[in-house]
């Protein structure tokens, strides 16, 4: 059975980013809980995670974690901060015509399918350098959900409802990507 690495960005004395009341740290936890939840739900997956608590854990560790287990798929979760607005994704430069592009080409649609019903700004699939995803063998893909410091992308991040609906998006596009 495949086995997927969720991600969920910082922990411990790394908050991440912060705004409006929240912590980047403790979304990402949550929604990686719920993201692992959904998929073995509806999936014959064995999905880990890189955290499962409130703990600080490097990023090469992270990386390595995956290696080790040989993931089929990274999925590493983050929230935007700096005063923009919506949903980007990156993957490793280089890697659109890979296996690592088509999977980042299904997700990005998918999660954005969901976001455009509460009008938000589809920013791009883009790439970048980032350790997780140079440092993963396997496709990898890191999803910035939302702006933080934004208030109307906060009052969506602290909505249970909306948490869930984001959840389920990202594990029905993990799903399809991996042809699960
Ligand atoms: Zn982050």
């Amino acid at each position: 059975m495949p086995i997927i690495v969720l991600d969920p960005g910082h922990g411990g004395n790394d908050s991440g980013a912060a705004g409006n009341g929240l912590q980047e740290k403790n979304l990402t936890l949550t929604i990686g809980l719920k993201v692992k939840q959904l998929l073995e739900a509806n999936y014959i997956v064995d999905v880990r995670l890189t955290r499962t608590s409130d703990v600080f854990v490097e990023l090469s560790d992270r990386a390595d974690f995956a290696n080790d287990l040989g993931a089929s798929y990274f999925v590493s979760l983050h929230h935007n901060a700096g005063g923009g607005t919506g949903f980007e994704s990156y993957i490793y430069p280089g890697t659109s015509a890979s296996e690592t592009g088509r999977c980042q080409d299904v997700l990005h649609v998918e999660i954005m399918n969901f976001l455009s019903g509460y009008g938000l700004r589809d920013r791009g699939q883009k790439e970048a350098n980032f350790s997780v995803l140079r440092e993963t063998s396997m496709p990898a893909i890191l999803l910035e959900n939302l702006f933080i410091d934004t208030v109307n992308d906060a009052n969506l991040l602290k909505d249970p409802t909306f948490i869930t609906g984001l959840s389920n998006a990202i594990a029905t596009g993990i799903g399809k990507a991996l042809k699960l």
